[in-house]
């Protein structure tokens, strides 16, 4: 379990859709699939994934979080694509089957198994470029994964981007292979220029996210996240670390934040940022980037209130406290 998202199970359970509907589900090696070279995802990004995970509790069960947040995301990504309609159901049976097939290997706390539902237009048809594909392929990959955090007080450096987006403004809220190509040459220039670990996509100056994962500002008492649209993912994790928040007492703001605001709360000490998403639940921010300068968010580490709010989401994760709002479901 070295690289996350580099070890993968040998099987995955496949579903084809064509003129007569979807293929009954099957389990087959995951090794490779086999494409036409004209398929239209390979000419005109007809894809979507998801990204979850299974864990491991002491009991020995096998338990998934939020998979329903998952399952409706997939389906509406595919909508949003003109992807054949995926079923709720058949997913769900899907990521079921292949997780229960490599139960043994789902890895104790802090590791889990994450679970990679993927869904591509398949049609060979590359005068298609303006209309949807007639054929698709849903499989489910899974990748043993271990502890994100490698131990120490490591934060990250973003660099605040105002003159870049991430996607295109109508595709954020889809998780589609595009979307990530598009934000990689800002991201390599981030990291070559200054250092940067990730850049935080600062449209017109209103503060959005990241590559892969969304921005949260801590300020005290205070959650201050950019209020769900259509320019952005709306991450499970965002959407868990609120409602813990909430639980917790704090005040949630789900507004617009622009990098002057951002900039002014972060040199406050105490103030805290974190980068939300399924693979590091809450990854802690030490510093902003902006027009050449440095700017330490409190006082550059680690901090308190995210450390809590990580710990408490891991803690209904890893069967470890209660599930009160009933986000696991068991094998
Ligand atoms: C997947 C993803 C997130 C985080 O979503 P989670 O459901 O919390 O894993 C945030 N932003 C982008 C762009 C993503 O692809």
């Amino acid at each position: 379990m070295a690289v996350f998202g580099k070890a993968f199970m040998p099987e995955m359970t496949l579903a084809k859709f064509d003129e007569s509907g979807w293929s009954r589900p099957e389990i087959v090696s995951s090794d490779s699939i086999s494409l036409h070279p004209g398929a239209h995802v390979l000419h005109y990004s007809s894809t979507c994934f998801e990204g979850l995970k299974a864990f491991r509790h002491e009991d020995g069960s096998i338990n998934f979080f939020r998979m329903d947040r998952n399952i409706e995301r997939m389906i509406q990504s595919s909508q949003l694509l003109s992807l054949p309609e995926v079923n709720a159901e058949v997913l769900q049976q899907m990521i079921v089957d292949i997780v229960a097939r490599f139960a043994a290997e789902v890895p104790a706390p802090p590791g889990s198994m994450y679970i990679r539902p993927t869904h591509i237009g398949t049609e060979a048809a590359i005068g298609k470029a303006a209309a949807p594909t007639l054929e698709s392929m849903l499989y489910v990959l899974l990748s043993p994964v271990g502890n994100y955090f490698s131990g120490g007080d490591t934060t990250l450096r973003l660099l605040l981007e105002e003159n870049a987006s991430r996607c295109a403004a109508h595709m954020g809220m889809v998780k589609s292979g595009g979307n990530y190509a598009s934000a990689l040459q800002p991201i390599l220039k981030a990291r070559a220029s200054v250092q940067a670990d990730q850049v935080l996509f600062c449209p017109g100056g209103d503060v959005q996210e990241t590559g892969a994962a969304n921005f949260l500002l801590i300020d005290g008492n205070e959650i201050i996240t950019k209020a769900l649209d259509s320019t952005f993912l709306h991450g499970v994790t965002r959407d868990s670390i609120l409602t813990l928040a909430r639980d917790m007492g704090m005040q949630v703001s789900e507004r617009e934040l622009s990098i002057e605001e951002l900039l002014e709360r972060a040199a406050k000490p105490g103030t805290e940022a974190a980068l939300s998403g399924t693979a590091a639940v809450l990854a802690p921010v030490g510093t902003l980037i902006y027009n050449g300068k440095e700017h330490r968010v409190g006082d550059g580490h680690t901090g308190k209130t995210t450390v809590k709010l990580r710990q408490a989401l891991n803690d209904i994760q890893w069967g470890k406290a209660e599930d009160r709002h009933g986000w696991l479901t068991s094998l």
